[in-house]
């Protein structure tokens, strides 16, 4: 994958509150993610970390203060080149009615087979495509009931690779995968999207111990930052 990515994430006093709701939730956050580094969100049930991470694609816009790619502020670029920079895969999942091939193209339409192949191999993906009859070819069935909980996010973490974008976000996105798979995901990252930004969002501290950079918050508030010696 490309050695010039970028991606550099910059949050400036960010804060956050839904539309039409009486509080903020998320309260003066500041932090850098840099590329080529995982930055990881922990923090307890509703403490904001999806409301955060969700920031990035603008699927809200902040309340106060800003967030730069690159240096430029995302508000300044259109919604369809910000996405394309960005690799999102949710906590769930999410799969369309179609082949494993063309779920797995959705984000990059002329991905060769070798990429899409290689995006597999790196989600721990590949066992369980290849053990079917059709391979490749599977039909996904509507809302992608045919195929299992851990199944779905690691066609969602291929389908992110193979778009190849300079930010991943991944929200809670290990967390059907069982422990051995997890640890030689995160492993196989580690090594292909080296350059890449990545934020993780997490429970399993397990999963978050070799990021770079450790963002805890707290009701909205960040509570803490560094690395997990440090933290
Ligand atoms: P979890 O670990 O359970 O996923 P979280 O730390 O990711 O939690 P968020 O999902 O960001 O937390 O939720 C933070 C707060 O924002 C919660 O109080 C939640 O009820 C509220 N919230 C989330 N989404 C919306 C929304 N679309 N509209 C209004 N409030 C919301």
């Amino acid at each position: 994958f490309k050695k010039d990515k970028k991606g550099v994430i910059e949050f400036k006093n960010v804060s956050f509150r839904y539309p039409d709701a009486e509080e903020d939730i998320l309260t003066d956050i500041s932090f850098t993610a840099n590329a080529g580094e995982t930055t990881a969100f922990i923090g307890s049930t509703g403490s904001g970390k999806s409301t955060l991470i969700n920031l990035i694609p603008r699927f809200f816009d902040v309340t106060k203060g800003e967030i730069l790619v690159d240096g430029v502020n995302i508000k300044d670029v259109t919604q369809h080149d910000l996405r394309e920079k960005i690799g999102y895969v949710p906590q769930k999942g999410i799969l369309f009615s179609g082949t494993i091939d063309s779920n797995l193209r959705y984000g990059k339409k002329e991905a060769t087979e070798g990429d899409i192949n290689k995006a597999a191999r790196i989600a721990q993906a590949t066992e369980f495509i290849e053990s079917k009859p059709e391979k490749y070819e599977t039909e996904i069935s509507q809302g992608g009931t045919n195929v299992s909980g851990g199944q779905k996010q690691r066609l969602s973490i291929a389908r992110a690779i193979a778009k190849d974008p300079e930010i991943y976000i991944f929200d809670d996105s290990f967390s059907a995968l069982d422990f051995k798979t997890d640890a030689k995901l995160r492993k196989s990252l580690k090594e292909e999207i080296s350059e890449s930004t990545v934020l993780i969002v997490a429970q399993r501290i397990s999963t978050i111990l070799n990021a770079e950079q450790i963002i805890v918050l707290d009701e909205g508030k960040m509570v803490g930052k560094g690395t997990h010696k440090e933290l």
